[in-house]
């Protein structure tokens, strides 16, 4: 179970590997207010390793449900400037931000999706300077999953211990169950810098998805694109990894370059509601045609939300092997889920994966092929069948997974 010791090695993996706190840094900790034993953990550890102040700040899914509730819409759009200044003040003073992210999947199932989508459009771009630079490494952040009772009960319906339950698969996944975590992530994120080297030394234009679902998908390459793993380094020269756990390789798709049908291969889970079973169509990089059997409205609200989300930002690949593919679990939770998956993201692309990205304007990585947008959204295509082929410019290719699985 997630508590006592297991409890403050996981902090510290997350402050060392995930954030890698520097001594008279500060640090921001968001935590559902669940889980306060999990914020006096982080908070004791990143003092034991030098923080110069550490700010909590709370959050709770029952306060947020009766928002959506009975507040009207209107002042669910309107975002206070505090809440904007206090974010960028992380900027300017250099703190170090780790978000936990443990929303009960089912949490506003029934409350309006318009209301819940229009808070969240209203925040994604009121927050937008703060996204842009936390998305091209202004500063070190992370974001993990700790057990709360309602996500629990929902991966492990029928247990009578769902909580510990899901510690178990959370320990595992965050390699706790080794006798040295710390060591454990360091070789790890080595293969996967091995794998991205790989792809970046290849130079594919394209690469092609094909499994048995129906997804049959061309999804070409930014110019200048960079493949990414764990190991991000941020704008003052330190590394960090901003996922915990994570399993994928990653790079940017180019905006006007995407062709054919993808399947999804597991529910996505955004804003508390489950979008499953869909299908989407792309032409030269645009969404022109979808269907879900479930959630169709929440997908339609992502799609529909700005110019961006009709493009594609990310691609990411992951083995079938992880261990989190490996526990079969369906974790209702994108942050576990899409370390299970090969997967794609709808709207923006993240700047780190073009060459010198951070260096670059706007209008430079748009015409790199980079997509923009105040969302982004990962949804799962990986299945245990999934092909993934790399092409090259002269229509040479070579083959990075059979049956699900790497090969290189
Ligand atoms: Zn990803
Ligand atoms: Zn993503």
């Amino acid at each position: 179970m997630l508590k006592g010791k297991k409890l403050q090695e996981f902090a510290k993996l997350v402050l060392k590997i995930g954030v890698n706190l520097q001594e008279g840094q500060g640090l921001e900790v968001v935590c559902p207010v669940e889980k306060r034993e999990v914020a006096h953990a982080f908070t004791k550890e990143a003092y034991k390793l030098g923080a110069k102040i550490v700010n909590v700040r709370w959050n709770d899914e029952i306060i947020d449900k009766y928002t959506y509730q009975y507040a009207p819409i209107e002042a669910l759009k309107e975002v206070p400037k505090w809440l904007v200044d206090s974010k960028n003040y992380l900027v300017e003073k250099d703190f170090c931000y780790v978000a936990i992210s443990a929303e009960g999947p089912s949490a506003f199932a029934k409350v309006p999706a318009e209301k819940v989508s229009a808070r969240a459009i209203a925040k994604s771009k009121a927050l937008k300077k703060f996204s842009d630079v936390v998305m091209a490494n202004g500063i070190r952040w992370c974001v993990v999953s700790v057990p709360t009772l309602a996500w629990a009960k929902q991966v492990f319906p029928h247990s009578k211990t769902p909580q510990k339950d899901l510690s178990t698969a959370i320990e595992q996944s965050m390699r706790l169950d080794n006798e040295n975590p710390l060591k454990a992530w360091e070789e790890h994120v080595n293969t996967l810098q091995r794998r991205a080297n790989f792809l970046n030394e290849k130079r594919f234009s394209f690469i092609r998805f094909k499994n048995g679902l129906g997804t049959d998908l061309k999804v070409g390459l930014a110019d200048d694109h960079l493949w990414t793993s764990a190991k991000e380094l941020a704008k003052d020269g330190v590394e960090f990894v901003a996922n915990l756990p994570t399993e994928e390789v990653f790079t940017a798709p180019h905006k006007d370059r995407v062709d054919g049908v993808l399947v999804s291969a597991l529910p996505l889970c955004e804003n508390g509601k489950v979008i499953d079973k869909f299908r989407i169509e792309f032409k030269q990089g645009k969404i022109v045609d979808y269907s879900a059997e479930q959630g169709y409205d929440a997908l339609k609200n992502i799609i529909n939300t700005d110019k961006g989300t009709k493009s594609l930002g990310e691609i990411a690949l992951i083995g079938k092997n992880s261990p989190i593919a490996k526990s079969g679990l369906l974790f209702y939770n994108t942050l576990f889920d899409e370390n299970a998956s090969c997967h794609l993201a709808i709207g923006k692309g993240y700047p780190t994966t073009i060459k010198d990205g951070d260096k670059l304007s706007k209008a430079q990585l748009e015409e790199k092929g980079l997509n923009d947008s105040v969302e982004h959204v990962d949804f799962m295509i990986g299945t245990p069948d999934l092909s993934v082929t790399g092409i090259d410019s002269f229509g040479n290719e070579t083959p990075l997974f059979i049956d699900g699985e790497w090969i290189i």
